[in-house]
């Protein structure tokens, strides 16, 4: 049967139902619905969503519902494999043609379209408007039936998108070879000119445009100041929260520090950026979406290619380029809906850098466009206002703001009076003549001691060390605030100098008062702990860790990523239900016939013997946990491991301490932090047995509290140092 073309959507009463039999859920999500109703009624389509926001399902369900075959037109392989391995694991038929299959699956593939058992073709455009492609097509259309194109990643065709590709551009041809078959367009980019350009190049007729918010309500934001020694706050960040994760870079030689640093705590992490083979990246990036890595350290090349719907948070360690390739990258964390955690680590360090880049930029047009693609990413870092509000201001939306999950809605940022530190900041300027950088003026309101302020005679000027009552931290975002708010200048030359205005004599002269919005998170205070996930009760909890067990051990046995199994928030929603039956199992959201009849058993049965061991029925709850979690000690940092390498090259601590111009007790201290944390310091190098064994013998008399007390009942012969590094090992022996 054809579906006639003037259908009202109550034709459609059983889309609910088709949802659930297919698919396993419950209700579509925002825009679905209608993009589907639109799709059934043979209209042409254009469909601008956020990523994540369920593009898929808008031809996937149509197809199922239509005759014929929908071809879809997907630019990535790695994408087509994947979307093809969910459909099936969903007992639906699809398949893909490109250039990785040999010619004989090529032709099997072919024999079965033509046999009418595929509903979902997933092709390359290249290979779509072949030559030696279009008479199978053409087969095709006259056995089975095509129901529609639809275009995935349509903004490709544009030059105005952001991924421009030009086999894309062959796709108007579509229109005049098969002009009575509907096209749907599909995208994630917002821009008002390529939607234009889409319309255009596909030659769509009258076309129902849908545009979704780009607001994803699911991903935490936050923008960390970026520390000295970032790396310590990297881990504390990553420590608290769950699942995958992507930590973007801006160099290969960050990655692979940061890569080989998380491993060395015990992270599991892989890196991934263009100077690795084809290779090691397929390997690297399979690993990733098989859970068999948690977290990808990655150079932008990576993310383009993969369809992880469950990464639970993206890092940026170092500044984006522009807000829109930030909300893109950003955007990979949460495609199931679940919540995620998004963070910039923003430093006046990186903006430095990226600035010189720009400098080295030859076309002015060019040079001027990524310095006002720096500046609006600047001033969404340090902005006080809540950060969905500016996100989405870029994308034309007007979004009222308050959104209370991002870090200044929830936590807003004090406004201070810093008039008087602003006087000092500015005569120090004066006083160093205006021809110093940030750094020099905050080293002289410090009282440093460094060789170029003694050499330039700074440490006698009357605003040298006047402001040790800050560090220096605290000191850069006055200095950035008052550049925001014009009331001291710098040069553009690459050299930064600060420059008095006349502003900035209003500000001296008292005629001005200064306001500051001070970063809570510049005290020195760690991240905000994770919500969502903190919700659930203990037993949930742990049976979650349970199924997420068995998934990973399904998938693995049939080779394919574990959210095709069952994606996360079906997982959660199965440790909170504890389903025992089958019906009971089959109302759980993501779980359709298919999935049912596949899987439905050994998860029941994982979940009977779960309540049995620990006395549980269905739907009753343990006591809830209180929901604390343990604080990591403080993080190691890269001095920490300035000593490991030493150590490992074989110094004794007094040589490391002597090569690295630290005192003997702050050495003792590295290397006692190194073994708390279980790196591999032979102890025995540094403490002869019979003293440790004595050292143990009287923390367990003594406890291990207290090195004064340990020392004490030991007598003077016995020194702080190799107390510590006993204490470390016998707490290390307790955990
Ligand atoms: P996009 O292509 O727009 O980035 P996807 O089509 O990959 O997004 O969908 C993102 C995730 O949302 C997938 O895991 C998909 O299974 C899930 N999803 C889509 N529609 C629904 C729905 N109606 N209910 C629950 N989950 C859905
Ligand atoms: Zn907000």
């Amino acid at each position: 049967m054809q579906m006639s073309k003037n259908l009202s959507p109550a034709s459609f009463p059983s889309l609910d139902k088709a949802l659930k039999h297919f698919f396993g859920y419950d209700d579509f999500r925002l825009n679905q619905r209608q993009v589907i109703e639109a799709v059934l009624q043979n209209r042409d389509v254009l469909v601008v969503m956020p990523t994540g926001g369920g593009k898929s399902l808008c031809y996937q369900l149509p197809a199922l519902l239509k005759m014929g075959v929908m071809v879809v037109v997907s630019p990535l392989i790695a994408l087509m494999q994947d979307q093809v391995e969910a459909l099936q694991d969903n007992g639906i038929g699809a398949t893909f043609l490109n250039s990785s299959l040999t010619p004989g699956e090529v032709r099997s593939r072919q024999a079965a379209l033509l046999d009418g058992r595929v509903k979902l073709l997933y092709v390359a455009p290249e290979r779509l408007l072949s030559e030696a492609f279009l008479p199978f097509l053409q087969q095709l259309r006259d056995k089975i039936g095509l129901s529609a194109f639809a275009i995935d990643e349509a903004h490709c065709v544009s030059e105005w998108g952001h991924d421009f590709r030009p086999e894309y551009r062959q796709l108007h041809n579509l229109r005049r070879g098969y002009p009575n078959i509907p096209i749907l367009a599909l995208t994630a980019t917002a821009t008002e000119r390529v939607r234009q350009d889409i319309i255009q190049q596909l030659s769509l007729r009258e076309p129902t445009v849908y545009v979704a918010s780009f607001n994803r309500q699911n991903l935490y934001y936050e923008v960390q100041p970026k520390v000295k020694q970032a790396y310590g706050q990297l881990l504390r960040t990553i420590k608290p929260l769950e699942g995958s994760g992507i930590i973007y870079c801006l160099s290969r030689r960050r990655v692979d520090e940061l890569a080989f640093r998380l491993q060395q705590d015990g992270i599991s992490a892989l890196p991934y950026h263009a100077g690795l083979t084809d290779q090691e990246r397929t390997q690297n990036q399979t690993r990733f979406i098989r859970d068999d890595v948690r977290v990808m350290i990655a150079t932008i090349a990576f993310g383009m290619g993969i369809d992880k719907p469950d990464v639970r948070f993206v890092i940026h360690y170092d500044l984006p380029r522009n807000l829109e390739s930030y909300y893109q990258e950003s955007g990979r964390a949460g495609r199931d809906g679940e919540s995620a955690h998004c963070a910039i680590f923003f430093g006046y360090g990186d903006v430095a850098t990226v600035e010189y880049l720009i400098n080295q930029k030859t076309d002015p047009q060019e040079q001027r466009i990524a310095r006002q693609q720096l500046r609006q990413m600047i001033d969404y870092a340090e902005s006080t206002v809540c950060r969905r509000k500016i996100q989405l201001s870029y994308f034309g939306e007007d979004f009222p703001g308050h959104c209370n999950t991002c870090d200044n809605c929830l936590n807003p940022p004090p406004v201070e009076d810093w008039t008087i530190e602003a006087q000092k900041f500015l005569s120090c300027v004066a006083r160093c003549r205006e021809r110093f950088g940030m750094n020099h003026i905050i080293d002289v309101l410090r009282g440093s001691r460094k060789q170029k302020i003694i050499r330039l005679g700074h440490d006698k000027l009357s605003t040298y060390g006047i402001g040790k009552d800050k560090n220096a931290e605290q000191w850069r975002m006055l200095g950035r605030s008052l550049l925001h708010q014009g009331l001291v200048e710098e040069t553009l030359d690459g050299y930064s100098v600060l420059k008095l205005n006349a502003v900035s004599w209003q500000v001296l002269r008292k005629q001005l008062a200064v306001k500051v919005a001070i970063s809570e998170r510049l005290k020195g205070q760690s991240p905000p702990a994770e919500e969502g996930a903190g919700e659930m009760s203990a037993a949930a909890t742990l049976l979650l860790g349970r199924l997420r067990s068995l998934r990973k051990r399904l998938a693995d046995e049939q080779s394919i990523p574990p959210y095709i199994v069952f994606p996360e928030a079906s997982l959660r929603s199965m440790a909170q239900r504890r389903p025992q039956t089958l019906d009971a199992f089959s109302l759980i959201s993501g779980v359709g016939n298919r999935k049912l009849s596949q899987y439905g058993q050994i998860f029941i049965h994982e979940i009977q013997s779960f309540c049995q061991e620990h006395g549980l029925s269905a739907m009753t709850e343990l006591v809830a946990g209180d929901g604390t979690r343990s604080r990591s000690k403080t993080a190691l940092t890269n001095t920490h491991f300035v000593t490991l390498k030493l150590y490992q090259q074989g110094l004794t601590p007094a040589e490391i301490a002597a090569e690295r111009d630290l005192r003997l007790g702050t050495i003792t201290d590295h290397l006692a932090r190194l073994l708390e944390a279980a790196h591999p310091i032979d102890l025995n190098r540094l403490v002869s047995s019979e003293r440790q064994q004595t050292i143990r013998q009287a923390i367990d008399k003594v406890g291990p509290v207290s090195l004064r007390t340990i020392r004490d009942y030991l007598g003077e012969t016995y020194d702080y140092n190799e107390i510590r590094l006993v204490r470390a090992i016998w707490e290390q022996d307790k955990q």
